[in-house]
């Protein structure tokens, strides 16, 4: 083929699917190419997601800790916030972590070329180089790794600078005195905590009839009542219809049982979810097939219906979440290596990294009932835990759901600090088919937050029935 550069596997997107696709098919010892339309690699989670809110939900966290002190005997004075020095330490945690990307691209010899991508044939991608030439790649598999992007609503009016998306958000141009957040989801409430935290007045409008829809009720509650008490409002079962920009204001018309029929705002936060990029890639050049929504199908070993193209993360479905994306990288990876390698997870965890944090792992409640599928469920109340309550803390709950016949852990939700990385002992007993006897018999460290699922289990079993 007629090409500028020709390479064994092609990746497009440099998200966590795309460079740990490329990484493996590396370190196999493939010819690698990464297309990156933007300067850093590492995508949507390093440069504008995961990973920055993260940094600034910490500076949150610790904001909220200070002052909630005061009860316990320690008071703080009111903390000075400097927002551009909050902006340079986020910029300097990504800038370490996409440096540290760039070197490992180099060193595994992974030519990253800077442009936007797209299909020109089943063969060959054709990019749009920064500088305004095009390079034709010729490839013999191609990796799809293109992500997602913010949806936007039509009815409101996106240009205005006062109206945000996550990436606007993260930068903390200015802490508005009363923030609209649109969507009660995961990152919604991860934002609306961080602008909180920072002295906004919060408003959520969500939907649905709770916050963080697909987890269980049980386990969002405690956040919900958390927030109610903190922030100025959160309408459930509501809608924004419209939009105005106004000069002393963003005025909002909504829709709802409990909510106002217009408010203004400051600022407004849109927040209502991504959409794959599966349909600006000219994927019907190489033949590659995309549905409606804009997500490309593929099986489970990440074969798109070309033979020797893949697609991972973001693009082929949900969850939209970093860790399915990585996952499903080194799959794609270890196929075109001709390694029998599959994406058949047990379950894939998900985090609100809220305060408290929300994290559940494989089947929810709700999809037990929904499958019909018969279960034990232990519940176990972290006001009867040492650990929580001396960190101040009793709204916490760990809920570990077991197979009714063979006792295996199904599913476990758990809200409460933490959680996030308390889950990944429940995935990990998924995964290995764990029963509710092997985590009760299994010696948790006391006194410590994991013990809630030992805890559970033994509650589950029946051998702990009174708490404290
Ligand atoms: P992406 O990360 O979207 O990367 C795709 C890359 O491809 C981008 O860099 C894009 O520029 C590039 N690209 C696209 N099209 C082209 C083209 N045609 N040519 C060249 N380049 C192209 N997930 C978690 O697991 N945990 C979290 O805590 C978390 N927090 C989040 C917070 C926010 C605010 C957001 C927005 C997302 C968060 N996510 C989180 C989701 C997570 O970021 C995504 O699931 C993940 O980045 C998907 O990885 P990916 O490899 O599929 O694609």
């Amino acid at each position: 083929i007629d090409a500028d550069m020709h390479c064994e596997v092609l990746v497009l997107g440099s998200g966590p699917g795309g460079y740990t696709a490329a990484f493996r098919a590396a370190d196999l010892g493939k010819k690698v190419v990464m297309i990156e339309r933007y300067e850093n690699i590492g995508g949507v989670c390093l440069n504008v997601g995961c990973i920055p809110s993260k940094a600034l939900l910490h500076m949150s966290v610790v904001l909220n800790e200070t002052r909630e002190m005061g009860a316990h005997g320690i008071t703080f004075a009111e903390p000075e916030i400097d927002t551009n020095k909050m902006r340079a330490y986020k910029d300097s945690v990504i800038g370490k972590l996409t440096g540290g990307l760039a070197g490992l691209a180099k060193a595994r010899k992974v030519e990253v070329v800077q442009g936007y991508g797209k299909f020109s044939s089943s063969h060959t991608v054709t990019v749009d180089m920064a500088d305004g030439s095009t390079k034709t790649i010729a490839f013999e598999n191609a990796i799809i790794a293109a992500g997602s992007r913010v949806i936007k609503l039509p009815f409101i009016p996106h240009d205005d600078p006062r109206v945000m998306d996550s990436t606007d958000a993260l930068e903390l141009e200015e802490v508005p005195n009363r923030m609209l957040v649109i969507g009660g989801g995961i990152i919604g409430l991860e934002m609306a905590q961080v602008y909180d935290s920072l002295g906004a007045n919060i408003t959520v409008v969500e939907l649905g009839d709770t916050i963080i829809p697909g987890a269980d009720k049980d386990i969002t509650k405690p956040l919900l009542k958390q927030i109610q008490k903190k922030y100025e409002n959160i309408y459930l079962n509501s809608k924004v219809t419209n939009v105005e920009a106004k000069e002393d204001g963003l005025e909002v018309t909504f829709e709802g049982k409990k909510c106002p029929e217009k408010d203004t705002f400051d600022r407004i936060l849109v927040a209502v979810g991504r959409a794959p990029n599966g349909k600006l890639i000219d994927a019907e050049k190489a033949g590659v097939m995309v549905n409606d929504w804009g997500f490309i199908e593929v099986d489970e070993r990440q074969k798109t219906n070309v033979d020797h193209i893949y697609a991972i993360g973001d693009i082929v479905g949900q969850p939209m979440l970093a860790h399915k994306a990585v996952h499903e990288g080194k799959v794609a990876a270890e196929v075109i290596n001709g390694m029998p390698s599959a994406f058949t997870p047990m379950g894939i965890p998900s985090v609100a990294y809220t305060d408290p944090e929300v994290a559940w792992a494989g089947k929810t409640e709700e999809q037990l009932k929904a499958e019909g599928i018969e279960y034990e469920k232990g519940a176990f109340p972290w006001a009867a835990s040492g650990r929580s309550l001396s960190l101040g803390r009793d709204e916490g709950m760990t809920k570990a759901l077991f197979c009714a016949e063979t006792h295996r852990l199904l599913g476990c939700g758990i809200v409460g600090p933490n959680a996030g990385e308390l889950v990944a002992e429940a995935m990990l007993a998924i995964e290995m088919g764990a029963d509710m006897q092997d985590i009760g018999l299994t010696i948790h460290p006391h006194p410590t937050l994991s013990e809630t699922i030992c805890f559970a289990a033994e509650m589950a079993e029946g051998t702990i029935t009174d708490l404290m």
